[in-house]
């Protein structure tokens, strides 16, 4: 294996946390985010205290907070939430801002279709992310933080809960963390199910007890998010990376993963693969190798057809792309995102004018409806694909999807529109003879 930097392929790198790098016997399967999920009482606190838990926090108060800040940035960690961007600066600016009190938001409503990523950390090592936003928090100096929950988890609210209230009686939350002065406390929210409050400004909406509708962008949250404060939103996955920086290190960490984009990386496997899970990977990693190597290949011996890479809402790839680096930078190169690292594997019999029709059903449904060009244009685009799909496509329909998708990309108030009409327009570009097939023989060709 490869330890130099300079390796341009990070799969040849080396991503083991430093001090067990000379330890051959614990190479690839050493974690960072699911560390020791396959104890039973994992989500207790005096298991994870028993693995090295809390410890990064007092070590966190031993710098200053911008020191804290400074690290981060060092380390080069960015948002896992599907943006990327990078964690330290977002953090800058409302450290910048002279603004009090500030709010540290967790978002934990993973809702998109193939997205589970952020679940084994929420049900199976809460502290973790406790012990990831008491550090952020306090980098911030924020007081108050909150974990923003999708409705349809009502087991990790349970785990959650408690492992706060455990939190609360060793003193690693209150007014005065662990005998330091330093002031946090930490509450679960729990949202309604609505997919669009995954958008920071909608959350942050719904947070306040208002519709879950985003807000217009600038200004942003850092400076202008939960009741008019500066407000940091991070994803689940993000804040739990941070007590690891603390503990090796910013230098440590960013040898982990791809250059651009270090450190480990959930990713969550569902389709047609041998073995779908949650897999901690490095940053980096081919798509080839999380679905042959980790995944089992393709289920029942058939042939792989087509990936969505990063959660629906990112450009399908065929069969013959899957040789991309899933990282944030390399993934626009190779004509998608990597999202939420949400890998959906399709073989041969999957038809894709079912897979676009259903994605549109999802995407009309979760439209807020503030924006025209969403809420009318998810609307055509799924009457369009129903009726292909059910054998009564008409000549010029493909024509009208292409027309309808390019007239919603770029218009709408939030990402959630130009992910919808980002489906369509990457499944005409790479399987535009289906849909032509289903129009002409007027039947899914697959059935
Ligand atoms: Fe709402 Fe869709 Fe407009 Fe986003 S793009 S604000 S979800 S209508």
């Amino acid at each position: 294996m490869c330890h130099s930097r300079k390796s341009g392929n990070p799969e040849k790198r080396n991503w083991i946390p430093h001090q067990v790098r000379n330890d051959r016997q614990k190479i690839i399967m050493e974690k960072i985010l699911l560390k020791n999920i396959e104890n039973p009482d994992s989500a207790d606190i005096n298991e994870y205290i028993n693995v090295g838990g809390y410890k990064n926090l007092s070590k966190a108060f031993e710098y200053q907070p911008k020191d804290v800040i400074e690290e981060v940035k060092k380390s080069g960690l960015r948002g896992r939430g599907g943006a990327g961007f990078p964690t330290g600066m977002k953090w800058s600016f409302a450290d910048a801002d002279p603004k009090f009190p500030k709010y540290l938001v967790c978002n934990a409503d993973e809702g998109e279709p193939g997205t589970f990523k952020d679940r084994p950390i929420l049900e199976k090592n809460p502290h973790l992310l406790i012990e990831g936003l008491i550090i952020s928090g306090y980098a911030i100096r924020a007081e108050y933080g909150y974990i923003y929950l999708r409705g349809e988890y009502p087991y990790a609210k349970e785990v959650l809960n408690r492992a706060i209230r455990q939190a609360y009686e060793k003193n690693y939350l209150g007014d005065n963390v662990l005998g330091k002065n330093i002031k946090f406390h930490l509450a679960v929210y729990q949202g309604a199910g609505a997919y669009i409050c995954g958008e920071e400004t909608a959350l942050i909406e719904s947070l306040e007890g208002k519709k879950g509708q985003p807000r217009i962008k600038p200004p942003f949250p850092v400076n202008v998010g939960a009741w008019g404060m500066p407000t940091i939103v991070n994803n689940v996955e993000t804040l739990s990376n941070v007590p690891y920086i603390i503990e090796a290190g910013a230098v440590a960490y960013s040898q982990i993963g791809s250059k651009d984009c270090p450190g480990p990386k959930l990713y969550c496997i569902s389709g047609c693969v041998e073995k779908p899970g949650v897999y901690e990977l490095p940053m980096g990693i081919s798509l080839r190798n999380i679905i042959y190597t980790h995944a089992g290949g393709i289920k029942d011996g058939k042939k792989l057809k087509a990936v969505i890479p990063g959660g629906i809402s990112t450009s399908v790839l065929p069969a013959d792309k899957i040789d991309c680096p899933m990282d944030f930078v390399s993934m626009p190169k190779h004509g998608s995102m990597l999202g939420s690292g949400a890998v959906i594997v399709m073989d041969e019999s999957v038809c894709m004018v079912k897979v676009t029709y259903r994605a549109l059903k999802f995407f009309e449904h979760e439209s807020c409806g503030k924006c025209v060009p969403c809420r009318e244009g998810t609307e055509w685009l799924r009457k369009i694909l129903e009726r292909i799909e059910q054998g009564m496509g008409r000549e010029g329909d493909i024509e009208l999807l292409s027309d309808v998708s390019e007239t919603i990309s770029g218009r709408t108030f939030c990402p959630l529109g130009d992910g919808a009409a980002g489906v369509v327009i990457g499944m005409l570009k790479h399987f535009r003879h289906e849909f032509e097939e289903h129009i002409k023989n007027a039947k899914c060709i697959f059935s």
